[in-house]
């Protein structure tokens, strides 16, 4: 394993934006993880876990640490009754998992097709869309503990997994994920509830009322490629923010001042509210630029960088998404992708 020095890491996230990192690792198998630390450890520096930098915006000063880059790689299928466990290395393509888990009939992560990034980061932000979270699939979970300096498995109890949450974010940094092992079915059923994904099938012609595991997939990338940017021809990491939590007294309030307000019920009586409507309808943002950052015209959630933007720009235009969303409705949204620096 080879440690580099001021190593440019714009180049390794979707946003391509950022300064270089100090120290620089990629690591392929577990034993060069232990080893990176050990150096990080010896030498006093602080740590990020870089998987496919699609959930980061890195400083234009770049990060005065060490930046380990997640490569280890490798999947197995071992079925377990109706169940199959595919156990998937941390550096693995999320979306080429997806891909070839349809292809084999399995059912479970199907509507998280074409989200970036690698199978590590999944459990860390609990990904999810179009109805479905990957926590309801997420078996166990293999990381190394950087407080006991070993390695742990973890049942997706012991995730403690919520929306866009986990333990991985809770205790943020003490858990490096090397493998992810996945519950999935050769017996499901499709989840065609989510409003896009119904009208999808209810717009073909003739309409669709038993759409298969591949037409789902299907569905949900012409989807994305309809409402998201391309990541590789923008700079843009996803959903800037968090949809907010707010209590259903605090809803109702908002429902009789802005009487379209879009909101989801959720098991605990929170409603979580759909923040693009309200950035879209109340906050009018479309069309919102600070030099090379913009609001995607099409989904108001998403910020987008032109080339040669600065990470200053970006942060700039998300504190004024910020403070409007605050004066208008009181809420303090908070973001989704991770500020590095
Ligand atoms: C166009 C676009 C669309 C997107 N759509 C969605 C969506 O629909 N739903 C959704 O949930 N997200 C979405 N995202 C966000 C992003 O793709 C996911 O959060 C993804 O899981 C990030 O993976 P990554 O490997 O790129 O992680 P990175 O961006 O590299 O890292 C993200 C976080 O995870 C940590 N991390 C990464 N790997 C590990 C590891 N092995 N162990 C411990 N910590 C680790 C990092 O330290 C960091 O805190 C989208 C992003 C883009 C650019």
């Amino acid at each position: 394993m080879k440690i580099q020095e001021n190593i440019s890491l714009g180049q390794y996230t979707t946003f391509q934006i950022g300064g270089p990192a100090r120290f620089f690792c990629n690591v392929t198998t577990e034993d060069e993880l232990a080893q990176a630390v050990k150096f990080g450890k010896k030498n006093r520096l602080r740590f990020f876990i870089l998987g496919g930098g699609s959930n980061v915006l890195i400083s234009d000063e770049g990060y005065p640490g060490l930046v380990i880059k997640i490569e280890l790689k490798g999947v197995e299928y071992k079925k377990k009754g109706s169940a199959v466990i595919v156990s998937a290395a941390a550096g693995e393509l999320w979306d080429e998992l997806v891909a070839s888990a349809v292809e084999r009939g399995l059912y479970g992560i199907e509507n998280l097709s074409a989200i970036p990034g690698t199978v590590g980061a999944a459990p860390v932000q609990n990904i999810g869309a179009y109805g479905m979270d990957v926590s309801s699939s997420v078996y166990k979970v293999r990381a190394f503990d950087r407080k006991t300096m070993k390695y742990v498995e973890l049942s997706n109890e012991e995730c403690c997994f919520a929306y866009r949450d986990s333990l991985f974010l809770q205790d943020r940094r003490r858990y490096i994920i090397t493998r992810v092992d996945f519950k999935l079915t050769t017996k499901g059923k499709v989840n065609i509830k989510y409003k896009d994904v119904a009208a999808y099938f209810a717009s073909r012609k003739p309409p669709m009322s038993e759409p298969t595991l591949s037409d789902v997939r299907d569905a949900v990338i012409d989807i994305r490629w309809n409402k998201l940017p391309d990541w590789k021809k923008w700079g843009t990491a996803g959903s800037f923010f968090k949809n907010p939590l707010v209590s259903g007294r605090k809803f109702k309030q908002l429902q009789k001042k802005y009487p379209g307000i879009v909101g989801y019920p959720e098991p605990d009586g929170r409603v979580k509210v759909a923040l693009g409507w309200v950035l879209d309808n109340i906050c009018e943002v479309k069309g919102l630029c600070h030099d090379g950052a913009a609001v995607y015209e099409k989904q108001a959630l998403v910020i987008v960088a032109k080339p040669g933007a600065k990470a200053g720009e970006v942060v700039n235009l998300a504190k004024e998404l910020m403070k409007r969303v605050k004066e208008k409705t009181g809420i303090q949204i908070t973001g989704e992708v991770e500020w590095v620096n």
